[in-house]
């Protein structure tokens, strides 16, 4: 790749979204802070609610189970968003997008998971359906940040601007808007802003990368097992041992992530503005009826994003070992939903004054979903 300039990587300020316009509204009405921008605020709002911080106790890739000794270091839910954050705002700053939405939209972009990861989150949605229901990481976070949050006296909600809740409704999927009209209010059948559809790609490029990370601590894979399956891993591998031959081999795989991390963000910022240059696209009102998403990495990177997440898919996430680690997860997911639903009195106050609202189901599903791993585990222990 020849040399990238910042230059190479500004688009058009007209493709940002203004501090100021009909996406930074509230639901309820407020007076504008003196100094502080609407997305500076948000991701002030979100960065202090109890679910934000209950993030500390959720699993990323790793869950907190009796049993199992677990290095301190692996990432959680949070310093996962942390880390998204980090490349969501330099990915904007770079492109000249508005950093601080794409920043709160970063910080709040898990905020809706459930414990103990993808095991968790599949036992509750299999428990739901057995009454008709889904669960949805996304519907949940709008849920969250609208109704549980409870912040000020006079509504319920963090009151977050429109940009930030379609940000969150558009979190790596589109919603047909026959089959969700009470969602009508984001605009399902438009594209979101850049700043909304850099958080999908922020995520991957974070996840990816600090997997690799975790998996070599755990020793749950090995860099030779990286190196032989995933060309662009032995890439920057091959070049951090030529440039340090000396070099200890972790501190040569830990570089060769970071260099990793770099081109995928930089083929993701020259990917976008080819795709704006090649789509003629002026202004934030073309990029909303463009017929497709715009942040895309190029055809050959994603081929090689795609091998990369198929080996830590069939080594880290799905590998036998794990397996006995969400059999567990689900257990003590679809144990509790159950001993909710049989005796609601198990349920705290505040939670079964919401079951003539959303019925029982939807509520018990409610409150597990906000449970930390610990806090999941707990509760089993003293309801089964
Ligand atoms: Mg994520």
């Amino acid at each position: 790749m020849n040399r990238v300039t910042n230059q190479h990587l500004k688009i058009s300020p007209s493709l940002a979204v203004p501090d100021s316009s009909p996406l930074s509204a509230r639901t309820f009405p407020e007076p504008d802070h003196p100094y502080r921008s609407h997305f500076a605020r948000d991701r002030a709002r979100i960065l202090h609610a109890r679910a934000f911080r209950r993030l500390a106790g959720k699993t990323q890739v790793f869950s907190r189970q009796p049993g199992i000794q677990l290095s301190d270091h692996f990432r959680s839910r949070l310093t996962h968003t942390l880390e998204v954050a980090q490349i969501a705002r330099s990915l904007a700053e770079t492109l000249g997008l508005n950093s601080n939405l794409a920043e709160a939209l970063a910080l709040v972009h898990d905020i809706g998971h459930p414990p103990f990861g993808h095991a968790g989150e599949k036992a509750l949605d299999a428990e739901l359906q057995n009454y008709g229901l889904r669960f949805d990481h996304n519907l949940h976070a709008l849920r969250i940040i609208t109704h549980f949050e409870e912040r000020h006296p006079a509504y319920r909600g963090l009151n977050l601007t429109l940009a930030v809740r379609e940000g969150i409704i558009k979190h790596s999927r589109d919603y047909s808007s026959h089959l969700h009209p009470e969602l009508s209010e984001y605009l399902l059948d438009e594209r979101p802003p850049l700043e909304a559809q850099l958080i999908d790609l922020a995520d991957e490029i974070a996840y990816l990368t600090a997997d690799l990370d975790d998996g070599f601590d755990s020793h749950r894979i090995t860099i030779d097992q990286a190196r032989e399956s995933v060309p662009l891993f032995r890439r920057f591998h091959d070049e951090v041992l030529h440039a340090y031959p000396n070099g200890t081999p972790r501190l040569i795989a830990t570089e060769a992530i970071k260099r990793l991390l770099n081109a995928l963000a930089t083929d993701l910022m020259l990917e976008l503005t080819r795709q704006i240059r090649d789509a003629q696209i002026q202004n934030l009102s073309d990029l909303r009826r463009f017929p497709s998403r715009l942040v895309k990495l190029s055809a050959v990177v994603e081929s090689e994003r795609a091998t990369l997440k198929n080996f830590l898919y069939s080594n880290l996430y799905l590998a036998p070992d794990m397996e006995e680690i969400h059999t567990h997860a689900s257990l003590v997911v679809q144990g509790l939903f159950r001993a909710f639903v049989q005796n609601p009195s198990l349920l705290p106050a505040d939670h079964q004054a919401e079951i003539p609202t959303e019925g029982l189901a939807r509520t018990a599903a409610d409150y597990i979903a906000g449970m930390t791993d610990t806090f999941i585990e707990q509760t089993w222990q003293r309801v089964k």
